[in-house]
């Protein structure tokens, strides 16, 4: 956060609430996640904050205090929001701590592995129970707290339309938009060339959930490794994108990219990039890297 503050960022896009909980035997008190949400919100001295809702499972499922299902294909099993809305006391427990936290600075709640718009109204009404209750105990909250989507399902990228009234913002996340738009494991390195970015249905996608979100003004961002690879920063202007969330290691360099880039001649290679086959996009890259 640090770093982040430091070297100029607009906020926090992503932060992964999931380092609270692994390595440990017992879940996170609410006054153990406030603590930290809080000093977080502190930390960035009034620029917004985007904090993620509890997204364990597939990957991230080591340790915990929660039972985890043993289940036969967790990358497409009850991880993210089906989690957290399969467990409501903890759910609530965190929103609560998410909830006190806003009120020491701007707090954006963002909800992962959102495939439909019912999970983002389940999460809503989860949240206006919380905030009720917190005001009745007397706690202050912010004045406006947002509630995201991440769009890394393909199913919620594709109904982006029927998410858009349920949702203040978006975020894309595409390391999992990727493998699960792909069907090739993100952490397999046999499959490292193919669970690849530069995919036709890649770019069609990240394309069409830009552009639906800024035609109804919805903010949007990228908070996949791909948003801090400055490989693909001109890439990601092309299709429209403004807003990258990345690790404050690699801000300058992407900074440096954006400012470098003429953004209305980018812009303009966007309809030849979505004709573009894969050998196509790597030619277009290549013939875009700095230099
Ligand atoms: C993503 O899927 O792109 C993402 C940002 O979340 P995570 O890597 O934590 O799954
Ligand atoms: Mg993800």
């Amino acid at each position: 956060v640090l770093q982040a503050h430091a070297l100029g960022a607009a906020g926090v896009g992503l932060y992964r609430t999931e380092f609270l909980f692994l390595q440990r035997r017992e879940l996170p008190s609410e006054e153990e996640q406030f603590l930290v949400y809080r000093d977080l919100v502190l930390g960035m001295a009034g620029r917004p904050v985007t904090i993620r809702t509890l997204d364990l499972g597939a990957d991230k499922a080591d340790g915990s205090g929660l039972t985890l299902p043993d289940e036969p294909n967790p990358a497409l099993g009850l991880r993210g929001v089906r989690l957290t809305l399969a467990h409501e006391p903890l759910f609530r427990c965190q929103l609560r701590a998410m909830l006190r936290a806003s009120a020491y600075g701007p707090v954006r709640i963002l909800v992962p592995m959102i495939s439909d718009s019912r999970e983002l109204r389940a999460v809503r009404s989860l949240l206006q129970q919380c905030a009720a209750g917190l005001r009745e105990q007397g706690y202050a909250i912010g004045e406006r707290v947002e509630l995201g989507a991440m769009i890394e399902v393909p199913a919620a990228a594709l109904a982006i339309g029927t998410l858009v009234p349920h949702a203040d913002f978006f975020s894309i996340g595409t390391n999992d938009l990727v493998q699960y738009l792909l069907a090739a494991d993100r952490g397999n390195d046999a499959l490292a060339a193919v669970c690849s970015p530069l995919h036709p249905a890649v770019l069609r996608v990240l394309h069409d959930v830009i552009a639906h979100c800024r035609r109804v003004g919805r903010s949007v961002a990228v908070c996949g490794e791909l948003a801090g690879d400055v490989r693909y920063t001109r890439l990601l202007l092309a299709l429209g994108l403004t807003d990258f969330s990345m690790h404050p290691g690699n801000l300058l360099e992407v900074r440096r990219a954006v400012r470098g880039s003429e953004h209305a001649a980018m812009r303009g290679e966007c309809r030849r990039l979505l004709r573009c086959d894969g050998d196509g996009l790597a030619d277009w890259l290549q013939r875009h890297s700095e230099g």
